[in-house]
């Protein structure tokens, strides 16, 4: 034997067990859910989770599913010891969110584990007494037990976690951290299974509490807030092999992380960045670049078609019709987002008007005067969606019909505002537009509105141009210069910017020629629109492709175009601004994100006034 190489052995059991034992259980928050999987498959309606630091000194969960019978825990803690499979085509048809049977063994194996469970005395075949039996593991090792009175149910601690195992035990965040994470892991599972109650204290502070049988619409307002859940839309479709029920946030709720963002399939929680990136592009322009849209998104389909074996800890699953899923799902929220009022048919002569068409507004009011009020025309498309039936997941039988009426009820309604809005509108403030709808009130903000108008206007114009690759030739060329920072960004860029229409020429130091500009833009200040787009790569908006450099552009030019706060609005032009609004898609705000439009309803105002 040579000393330089090394010599291969067999790892004693104890070690192959606790490497194992790692990849399902690194962290008191993965045991917490691996433990309520488990509570959640024995029909559990009510799960405590009690920890004491975090869970890092002890977490205990109890549950009041049914239990099992005293010469079954022994088994329960052994490695692939499980009642929830037997064969491989069970994996293919799964239905319980445990099937490995390593999650009580793996937790033994580096923690002090007691399983305390008690039959439920309808699944009992013994006459029901108060007892349940005790198991204790010490670190894979000794087990003792004795019976233990207890009510029917299962009862969980683990206490020295990796107390044996100190490289794993060094990995351990602080008590705040694990506790933050336990809590993200129960808040998930509790908005995908509302039937259940739940409750979350460390030491005596009650972190988490939700009773049984809520509705989904309760759970979210109480786990998310009361205003989040207001701002929701109820979206459902179903495809051959699929269906989807989501909330989706409006713009008003989007956030900066995906902190907010729920993907259940199966009612299994996971993370899929895919399907969350297609829910973003959906609401395209609907929402500033860099902010992420908040939405429960609950996904429903045959266990056969996909697999959730995947992950050690089954946090994601794989589709066996992935593209497909992700094209159909893409298809059918872009339609529910984008949706526009069919009392607002696009007019050509809004469309191709100019910008200051506010100015000589008269011309359209003339001609909007002459359709029927918007009112008489057909339900807005938001509601329509939404009063179609939702093709309901058997789990949701319960909850999605009570979801559905509240948020009916409570979902944001500016398509129907903007449908049913009465002819008079109030400017206030030289900035606000405010007029009665059939169900409350809405305020506009003049300058947001006309920027998503105009935007979208933009948006049509340059999809043509670009197709035929309408561009002018500028004679002569000007020279731009741009501050360094920004000159450092523009020679990357400009493959893109030529797809746009642009041909531009690097002339030196900071200094670039312009050649050719896209047809909608050879009026506007070149320099300006292209250090705009230069800054907002500068702060880091990232520009994936030619649509967002138009975004970005057009964004930059409808803002500039559009009419300020603090410009007076004639009633004419603010009823056009309005008409105009109604008939533009992703009209809830505008092309920063920024809300156009907000509704109040009389139940609303009437709370304002403390009326019944
Ligand atoms: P798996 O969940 O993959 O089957 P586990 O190690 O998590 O594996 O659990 C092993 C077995 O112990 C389960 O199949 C189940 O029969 C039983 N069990 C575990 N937790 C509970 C519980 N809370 N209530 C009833 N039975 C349980
Ligand atoms: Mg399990």
């Amino acid at each position: 034997m040579t000393p330089h190489l090394p010599t291969i052995r067999l790892l004693p059991p104890t070690v192959i067990a606790q490497i194992a034992a790692g990849e399902v259980i690194d962290r008191p928050a993965t045991i917490v859910k691996e433990l309520l999987e488990n509570a959640l498959d024995a029909g559990a309606n009510q799960i405590t989770i009690r920890l004491t630091n975090g869970g890092l000194t002890k977490l205990v969960i109890t549950d009041n599913g049914h239990g099992m019978a005293a010469d079954q825990l022994a088994l329960a803690v052994q490695r692939h010891a499980t009642s929830k499979i037997s064969t491989v085509t069970d994996l293919a048809r799964l239905h319980s969110y445990g099937f490995r049977g390593e999650a009580l063994a793996s937790i033994a194996t580096v923690a002090r584990l007691t399983l305390r469970s008690r039959p439920h005395p309808a699944d009992s075949a013994e006459p029901s007494t108060n007892t349940g039996q005790e198991l204790v593991v010490h670190h894979g090792q000794t087990i003792t037990r004795q019976p233990v009175g207890m009510p029917p149910g299962t009862q969980v601690w683990v206490e020295e976690l990796f107390a044996r195992v100190p490289a794993r035990r060094k990995f351990l965040a602080s008590a705040n951290v694990e506790r933050q994470a336990i809590l993200q892991t129960v808040t998930q599972f509790a908005l995908a299974v509302p039937e259940v109650g739940w409750t979350v204290t460390d030491g005596s502070q009650l972190c988490l509490a939700v009773p049984p049988q809520q509705t989904l619409l309760e759970r979210v307002a109480q786990l998310l807030g009361s205003s989040f859940a207001t701002q929701l839309w109820p979206v459902a479709a179903e495809f051959p092999d699929w269906r989807y029920t989501g909330l989706l946030g409006t713009p008003q709720v989007a956030r900066r992380s995906r902190a907010t963002q729920l993907i259940v399939v199966n009612r299994r929680p996971i993370s899929d960045p895919a399907i969350a990136a297609v829910v973003r592009t959906a609401y395209a322009s609907g929402l500033e670049l860099k902010s992420q849209p908040s939405f429960l998104l609950f996904i429903d389909v045959a266990p056969e078609l996909i697999d959730v074996n995947v992950h050690p800890r089954k946090e994601s699953v794989s589709w066996q019709q992935r593209t497909t899923m992700l094209n159909e799902l893409r298809q059918s929220l872009i339609t529910k987002i984008t949706v526009q009022s069919p009392g607002g048919t696009t007019n050509d002569q809004l469309l191709t008007a100019t910008v200051p068409e506010l100015a000589t507004a008269t011309t359209t009011v003339t001609d909007t005067q002459q359709k029927p009020p918007a009112d008489q025309t057909d339900q807005p498309p938001w509601v329509l969606a939404d009063s179609q039936p939702l093709p309901l997941a058997p789990q949701f039988v319960h909850t999605l019909p009570q979801l559905h009426r509240d948020l009916k009820a409570a979902a944001p309604s500016w398509q129907h505002a903007l449908a049913t809005r009465e002819r008079t509108i109030l400017q206030v403030h030289l900035t606000y537009l405010i007029t009665e709808t059939s169900s409350g009130i809405l305020v506009v903000d003049q300058h947001a509105a006309h920027e998503r108008v105009l935007y979208q206007r933009f948006l049509n114009i340059l999809n043509d141009q670009v197709a035929v690759r309408q561009s002018v030739q500028l004679d002569p060329p000007p020279l731009l210069t741009f501050p360094p920072a920004l000159a450092n960004l523009l020679p990357e860029e400009l493959p893109l910017l030529n797809q746009l229409g642009y041909e531009i020429e690097a002339y030196g130091q900071q200094r670039f020629l312009v050649r050719q500009v896209p047809a909608i833009l050879q009026d506007q200040a070149i320099q300006d629109v292209l250090e705009a787009v230069l800054q907002d790569l500068a702060d880091g908006v990232h520009l994936a492709g030619i649509e967002e450099l138009a975004h970005r552009t057009l964004a930059y030019l409808a803002c500039r175009s559009a009419v300020k706060a603090g410009d007076p609005l004639t009633e004419a032009q603010a009823e056009t601004l309005l008409t105009q609004l109604q008939a533009t898609p992703y009209a809830f705000s505008c092309p920063h994100g920024r809300p156009t439009l907000q509704t109040f309803t009389w139940a609303q105002v009437g709370k304002w006034f403390q009326r019944k």
